[in-house]
């Protein structure tokens, strides 16, 4: 219709469409909160939004929408992985070469492809933390990603990551060469300060410290790390987060760097491979999140006779009492691969396996990427549910992954904000 305006003829445009409705028939839902799957299923989507979750009805789907036929699939909420490097890939060379040969721009380009891969296995939001040594494009992939630009999960990223002189990557080089560190190296309060105010303020969604570097095996027998950061650098970084209603990731294996991983106040220990019962108590009190990811440590192990490879084994060795020591004791835990620090060339799923094989019951895992981690991230209700008013992220597998997690690797139908991404074949 053309109207005249001020003598201009003018289009007027009809009112924006009518959001989408799709009705997905559910063979089973998982909701990501309640004890038990429930059976046939429908999942109404209006726009990007879950209008409702309730038994199927043929007659009761409304006129015009679309139905998506999983009768014979478990459906899920999106899965979060809060633990990814999305800016690494070993494929393209070890850690250093990474760093000291490849661009930022490169190793931007590379992690679209490999945001994609994450949402085709199921993933519709990561947390990744930290680009280790590729600046701010967490941030860059992030914006691009809300804009349209490029496919992938919903992001809450880290930036830079904070650590200590001689508390990260890469190591080994001549004193006399200026070599780029992984991370941002800072010493005394003032320095962590200044870095967690630079970083919050170009764009990160979380901090990542580090508060254990090295690790070995003494002549005991035990795993020794390294710390990094002190209490008091730990506390002015967490502080200065936690004024801008952020949170502290802390990556932290055992020993002196836990200790004051955990009286710093920092809200998640990133693996925490050997938890002292003291460590455990501490978490439970402070209601402190535990991101185990136990894929990269059986990932490529070093040579067994040689120091590397003891430390290999003896991170396995102690992780599995680890767990299930805070399992018992109800420490709060999210699912986490490090993919990244391996090659994204295994399926991210494999993580759900592990966490059964550590003492999970399927259910648990299950909730560990979805709603455990949604909370998590601040996002409960919002994310990692099949409830009315969640965002529309919706996966679904063939099979019963609570009788067989591994039927979690195999993903037939991916939604995010409402928008399908992968679904069966034939349609
Ligand atoms: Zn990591």
């Amino acid at each position: 219709m053309l109207l005249e305006l001020f003598g201009v003829a003018v289009l007027a445009l009809p009112a924006s469409p009518p959001p989408s409705l799709v009705v997905i028939h559910a063979g089973a839902v998982i909701d990501g909160t309640s004890a038990a799957a429930r059976r046939d299923q429908a999942i109404v989507v209006r726009g990007n939004r879950i209008e409702s979750v309730g038994p199927w009805t043929p007659s009761a789907v409304p006129s015009g929408a679309r139905v998506v036929d999983l009768s014979s699939a478990t459906v899920t909420p999106g899965w979060i992985d809060a633990h990814t490097h999305l800016m690494l890939d070993p494929a393209g060379g070890d850690y250093d070469t990474q760093l000291l040969k490849q661009t930022n721009e490169f190793r931007a380009a590379r992690a679209t492809a490999l945001a994609r891969r994450m949402l085709d296995q199921g993933f519709t939001t990561v947390r990744d933390v930290e680009t280790e040594g590729a600046g701010y494009a967490d941030v860059g992939l992030k914006q691009a990603v809300e804009a349209g630009y490029v496919v992938g999960p919903r992001m809450y990223v880290s930036t830079r990551a904070i650590s200590s002189t001689g508390g990260y990557e890469p190591n080994g080089y001549s004193p006399e060469r200026d070599i780029p560190a992984g991370a941002q190296l800072v010493d005394g309060p003032v320095e962590a300060r200044k870095a967690a105010r630079e970083q919050l303020a170009y764009g990160a969604d979380w901090i990542k410290v580090y508060m254990n570097h090295r690790s070995w095996v003494d002549a005991k027998g035990r795993l020794v790390s390294q710390p990094t950061l002190t209490l008091d650098e730990l506390k002015a970084v967490v502080d200065e987060a936690h004024g801008w209603g952020r949170k502290v990731a802390c990556h932290a294996y055992n020993g002196i760097g836990m200790r004051r991983a955990l009286d710093g106040g920092c809200d998640s220990i990133e693996h925490g491979l050997d938890l002292s019962d003291e460590d455990v108590a501490q978490m439970v009190k402070q209601g402190t999140w535990l991101c185990p990811t136990m894929m990269p440590y059986y990932y490529e192990w070093a040579p067994e006779n040689t120091p590397a490879g003891a430390k290999d084994r003896k991170r396995m060795e102690v992780h599995m009492p680890s767990m299930r020591k805070a399992l018992k004791a109800g420490v709060k835990i999210v699912f986490g691969t490090d993919a990244g620090s391996f090659s994204w060339d295994e399926p991210l799923a494999k993580e759900f396996a592990y966490m059964v094989e550590f003492g999970m019951t399927p259910m648990a895992a299950i909730q560990a990427a979805t709603s455990r981690s949604a909370e998590m991230l601040g996002a409960a209700g919002e994310l990692g549910v099949l409830a009315p008013g969640a965002y529309a992220d919706v996966v679904a597998v063939a099979g019963d992954p609570l009788a067989d997690v591994k039927v979690l690797e195999k993903v037939v139908f991916v939604m995010k904000d409402g928008k399908i991404y992968k679904e069966p074949a034939g349609r």
